[in-house]
């Protein structure tokens, strides 16, 4: 799944408070300078425009998409669910960080979204044992808020890198995800060099022509893949390949 910028799944039962530290969360997040998108997962249908609204007729009249444009808010309404890939591109385009609420079947084992556990006591901690990377948990609304803050401020530095990598997880790097590289890059144990995907450079009449990571993983990939098979080239890892077409 693609993810662009840091986020927190604030996950837990019914009734455990994760409205209550989402809301926490986010004020302060937001006093200390973040944009911040929140994602909420919720029951199958439920609506938030009212009867008799222009938008609610141009519902009941049959559009799949309602779009409301104002000067300081917009609103967007779909009949049907979009996608949690989908969300998470829109959440990045407007915040900094993402604080989703729920969502824990497609966030629990991520390692690159850090977990706050709303739990009702001790007991039900180990009903999480699967979760990866936990920040911490909350009982009835509790947050050890600095702690969070600290973390998602390195993930920043991590994301910055993250985002400038194909994502496609290759481990030529010799780490076993691109995010793994981009944290050891973020806390200088390692260069961002060691990427080869993020080495591929094209130039036309001597003007380098941006690259974003789909075209140059591409690039490469067929560049290596062709070249390898022709005699006496041998291993290509490691070497700098020119090519010169007229
Ligand atoms: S070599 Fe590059 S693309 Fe492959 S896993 Fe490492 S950082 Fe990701």
């Amino acid at each position: 799944m693609p993810l662009l910028k840091p986020a927190i799944a604030v996950i837990g039962k019914k009734k455990t408070g994760k409205t209550t530290v989402v809301e926490k969360l986010v004020k302060k997040l937001v006093s200390e300078g973040f944009n911040v998108s929140t994602l909420k997962h919720t029951i199958e249908t439920f609506d938030i425009d009212y009867v008799g609204t222009d938008s609610y007729r141009h519902r009941q009249a049959g559009a799949v998409f309602v779009a409301l444009q104002g000067r300081l808010r917009s609103a967007i309404i779909v009949e049907k669910e979009i996608s949690f890939e989908k969300l998470l591109e829109y959440a990045s385009l407007f915040g900094d960080v993402i604080v989703l609420e729920g969502f824990s079947k497609l966030t629990l084992r991520d390692p690159r979204i850090g977990k706050i556990i709303c739990v009702k006591d001790e007991a039900e901690k180990e009903e999480y044992r699967e979760a990866v990377n936990v920040l911490c948990y909350s009982v009835n609304g509790a947050l050890d808020i600095e702690k969070v803050v600290l973390w998602l401020k390195e993930q920043v530095k991590v994301f910055n890198i993250y985002r400038k990598t194909p994502m496609i997880d290759c481990k030529l790097c010799g780490y076993g995800s691109c995010y793994e590289f981009s944290k050891a890059v973020a806390g200088n144990l390692e260069y961002i060099e060691k990427c080869p995907m993020m080495n591929v450079r094209v130039y036309v009449d001597g003007k380098g022509i941006p690259l974003t990571r789909y075209p140059a993983s591409i690039i490469r990939n067929v560049t290596m893949a062709m070249l390898s098979t022709l005699k006496g080239v041998g291993s290509l890892e490691g070497k700098m390949v020119k090519i010169y077409v007229e």
